[in-house]
């Protein structure tokens, strides 16, 4: 009798809890191709036992890694980097078919910046800087000690899931937290072949990786009093969740939220520049990104122009190509996603003094896809303006005032990230001063770097990622004083 031949691994399906890998215990969620809507595989969800589990593991591990050295702990990211690094083609392969993102963004774009991302930290957590040791009350030597948290309740979204990934776990660990980190459900995979190199380069417990849904597991870990901080990208409903369930046990929140990137564009701005930026940065990831260049204010001698060019440059991205090194974007993320943003779409289409002058339609029969699209004559007051659309979708509004665009731009909800072009430093300068978000770009849009923060100002939350700004968020400051004799 022929044996059944074993079926072909798609991706690793198990979960990392304290040093072991284990099936989850919860029936779970379907993990679809953006591109096709197809079954990649389902997934099972972490139960309460292995969510417990996860937690007191944490809590063991963080007795002994927050007493490694910063040499110790910057080895063990070195270690990480390379192993990444060394696979890159293979995870990029994996959250290609995951999210639908092109390949070579993946490639060129992600991967690089995972692997800098642990490096960064692996140096930085080497050479933190602080106060002076001193007498400060006579007989008394005082000093500043900057001390882990404990265990961090991680929770990240689908958009980048490995950049999210190394952007909380880099910082975290370096600084000697312990982590329970919960990927989306709708992407997880490359969370899970990160453990497999998490459980050969950390101790047990260090990390430990639990899939699921965020109203079930997600909540269960964010409500867990043996949960020192609460770490987030997500959405801002999303977010006062998290404030809720902080307020139990007086957790320690890190809040990355959503965003509508305004993007001021004066009349004297190198026009093609603008065209050639917000066709990339408007639309990069689909515009599935929480500083996308999605609300455009145009002086109004440049605005007919912007408008046209801006449509005529958009209708020329390639998305949803056979050969996938061609695309430049994917599609979105679900179908429920696309629906969302068709629908944001619509509803400014009804509007008498908007038009829309690309794009407007899904595309394709299988898969998410919805073409880029420009939402023109928006007005500040218009829904499109006002909400995230986390869609290939960007609004522009003109303005006769400067100082209308400026008040216009910072009349938002949201304060992660702003761009303002123009060819005067002056103008540039002095509007990046008044602009209320964590991030203002000038004649750029989108660049990110490791040494500098990333986070923002009003209900895109706070809390920075990447640079030394993040060490310290994932750390507690100290008073230590020694009397003398
Ligand atoms: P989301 O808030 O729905 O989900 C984010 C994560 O939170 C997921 O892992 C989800 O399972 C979990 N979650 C959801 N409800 C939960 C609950 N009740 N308890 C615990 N966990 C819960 O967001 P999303 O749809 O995955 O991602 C898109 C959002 O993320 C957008 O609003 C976007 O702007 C934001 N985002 C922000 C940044 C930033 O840096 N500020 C970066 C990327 C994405």
């Amino acid at each position: 009798m022929s044996q059944p031949m074993p079926l072909p691994r798609i991706a690793d399906t198990d979960f990392l809890i304290d040093g072991r890998f284990e099936p989850g215990q919860e029936p779970g969620e379907p993990v679809l191709n953006p591109r096709s809507g197809a079954l990649i595989l389902e997934l099972a969800e972490a139960s309460s036992a292995q969510i417990g589990r996860a937690v007191a593991a944490a809590r063991r591990a963080f007795g002994g890694w927050s007493r490694t050295t910063p040499a110790e702990r910057s080895a063990a990211l070195h270690r990480i980097a390379n192993r990444i690094e060394a696979e890159a083609a293979g995870f990029a392969a994996l959250e290609a078919l995951n999210c639908g993102k092109p390949i070579n963004a993946v490639t060129n774009d992600e991967l690089p910046g995972v692997v800098d991302c642990f490096r960064f930290f692996a140096g930085a957590v080497r050479c933190q800087q602080g106060a002076v040791a001193g007498e400060y009350l006579a007989g008394h030597t005082s000093m500043i000690r900057r001390d882990p948290i404990g265990v961090v309740a991680s929770i990240a979204p689908w958009n980048y899931p490995l950049m999210m990934m190394a952007w909380k776990l880099a910082p975290a660990i370096g600084g000697g937290n312990a982590v329970v980190f919960k990927p989306s459900e709708q992407t997880p995979l490359t969370a899970l072949k990160l453990a497999r190199i998490l459980a050969e380069e950390l101790p047990p417990g260090v990390v430990n990786i639990l899939p699921g849904r965020g109203q079930t597991v997600g909540n269960e870990l964010i409500h867990h009093p043996g949960v020192d901080m609460i770490s987030l990208t997500g959405d801002v409903a999303t977010g006062r969740k998290m404030l809720d369930a902080a307020a139990k046990t007086v957790k320690r929140t890190h809040l990355e939220l959503g965003g509508k990137a305004p993007v001021i564009v004066y009349d004297d701005a190198d026009l093609e520049a603008v065209v050639e930026g917000l066709r990339a940065f408007g639309y990069y990831n689909a515009g599935q990104d929480c500083t996308a260049a999605c609300r455009i204010y145009a002086g109004k001698n440049i605005y007919d122009r912007l408008v046209a060019d801006l449509s005529s440059a958009v209708s020329s991205i390639v998305l949803g190509a056979e050969d996938d090194t061609t695309n430049e974007i994917g599609p979105l993320i679900s179908l429920r996603q696309r629906d969302r943003v068709a629908s944001f779409v619509e509803r400014a289409r009804e509007l008498p003094h908007v038009e829309v002058t690309a794009g407007g339609e899904t595309m394709g029969t299988a898969g998410f896809y919805y073409r880029p699209t420009v939402v023109a004559g928006a007005r500040q007051s218009d829904e499109i303006v006002r909400r995230e659309v986390f869609g290939p979708v960007v609004s522009i509004t003109p303005f006769s005032d400067p100082e209308e665009a400026v008040t216009w731009a910072n009349d938002s909800d949201y304060g992660l990230a702003s761009s303002v072009w123009t060819r005067d430093v002056g103008r540039g300068m002095e509007t990046a001063a008044r602009l209320r978000y964590g991030c203002t770009w000038v004649n750029t849009h989108f660049m990110l770097v490791s040494e500098m923060p990333h986070g923002g100002l009003k209900q895109s939350g706070y809390g920075k990622d990447l640079s030394a700004y993040a060490l310290e968020d994932y750390s507690v400051v100290r008073h230590v004083m020694v009397k003398h004799g």
